[in-house]
């Protein structure tokens, strides 16, 4: 099987794998316990932290583990709303459905969601962000990078835009970190999220950076642990791995992305020629170097990444984090895409093992495969 799924998740790295194993049958103590095993679980917990916070230039002090990047950002949204008397939002359409939604639940205890839809390339116009934006807006949410297209946001200008109204910025980070450098202090986000699982590590640990002058919270109680920030014992291995993969992401993100970036623009170059009315949609934006969503009109996404499948090629069709749903991709269709067009897209995603090989294989398959799903769609 080749895998040409990265943002969906990505197989955990060997580097990765023994670090988890060692914090597994080696640091099992509890962290908070004074004892020999609990300060050595400690030890790899804040060795971990402080790995998380190398790779995001920041104080590890700031850095909060958690279950994920689900959690993370449920948790920066809603220590704003606690901590608040604003009570309005801004938020792309764009948005992962973990800030999508907690801000949806929002909406529902009377707060004013200011929904904006990015520009028809994919990037969020910081223009129009400082339209809407006045003192009654809390926080304003715009990811760094977008799961589906991989076009970058204009994080650092909507931050000093937010900042200017007193606005808070959560900025949820997963598909960016290990593809592009983070440095917090340049991104100016109140709020940084990121996820083991997309950048080699296990799934089920994330971390939330906060400023120090930004307000935090738990949202589960009966722990003190994380600084009372997220009570419950805390996943030692998961954190473990977290760390390890900010290493990992630091020593080979440079030669890992351009090796993606080569691969990813070879097959659009390709495709394009080959393939009568493809398009990659967000292809005129600044994108992470591995993403490719590509339109191809005339037939189905979900069709496209079945027979792709059967022909030993993962990829997705729309976000896998929505996979199973048969309604076109919100991001695709906040862009302006009509839904059958969004229903056409597919996304391509190269990771840190994607070769030329790989790539060649693929370019084998899929334009004779694009064909014979248009005669069929048309017979
Ligand atoms: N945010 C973005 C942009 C994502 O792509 C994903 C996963 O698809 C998430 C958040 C959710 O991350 P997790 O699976 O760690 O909860």
């Amino acid at each position: 099987m080749t895998y040409l799924d990265h943002n969906a998740t990505t197989p955990v790295a060997p580097r990765v794998a023994e670090a988890v194993s060692r914090a597994l049958t080696r640091q099992w103590g509890n962290p908070s316990s004074a004892h020999g095993p609990g300060r050595e679980a400690k030890q790899a917990l804040e060795h971990a932290r402080q790995q998380v916070a190398s790779f995001l230039h920041a104080d590890a002090a700031q850095v909060c583990f958690t279950s994920g990047a689900t959690e993370a950002d449920n948790l920066a949204i809603r220590a704003i709303a606690r901590a608040t008397e604003r009570r309005a939002f801004v938020c792309g359409r764009i948005e992962h459905p973990a800030v999508v939604e907690a801000c949806r639940g929002l909406e529902g205890l009377g707060w004013e969601g200011r929904w904006l839809d990015p520009a028809p390339s994919g990037r969020m116009e910081t223009a129009a962000i400082r339209e809407v934006l006045d003192e009654s807006v809390a926080f304003v949410a715009i990811m760094l990078a977008n799961n589906e297209t991989g076009v970058i946001q204009p994080v650092a200008e909507v931050a000093s835009a937010a900042h200017e109204v007193g606005a808070l910025v959560v900025c949820d980070a997963v598909q960016a970190a290990g593809k592009i450098p983070i440095d917090v202090e340049e991104l100016g986000a109140d709020y940084v999220v990121i996820t083991a699982h997309k950048m080699y590590g296990p799934k089920g640990a994330g971390a939330l950076w906060t400023r120090r002058s930004a307000p935090l919270s738990a949202q589960t109680v009966g722990g003190s642990q994380e600084r009372g920030r997220r009570g419950g014992t805390e996943n030692v291995p998961g954190a473990v791995g977290l760390g390890a993969a900010c290493d990992l992401a630091a020593s080979e993100m440079t030669e890992v992305s351009q090796r993606c970036a080569q691969l990813r623009d070879a097959m659009e170059a390709q495709l394009l020629d080959t393939i009568r009315g493809a398009r990659v949609n967000g292809g005129d934006a600044p994108r992470l170097p591995n993403t490719s969503n590509i339109l191809f009109s005339g037939v189905e996404g979900e069709g496209v990444a079945l027979a792709l499948d059967l022909e030993g090629f993962a990829v997705s069709a729309g976000s896998a984090c929505h996979s199973g749903a048969a309604h076109p991709s919100a991001v695709l269709t906040s862009m302006g895409l009509p839904p059958e067009e969004a229903l056409a897209s597919v996304r391509i995603s190269f990771g840190r093992s994607s070769s030329a090989e790989e790539l060649e294989g693929l370019l084998g398959v899929l334009p004779s495969l694009v064909e014979r799903l248009r005669e069929a769609a048309v017979a």
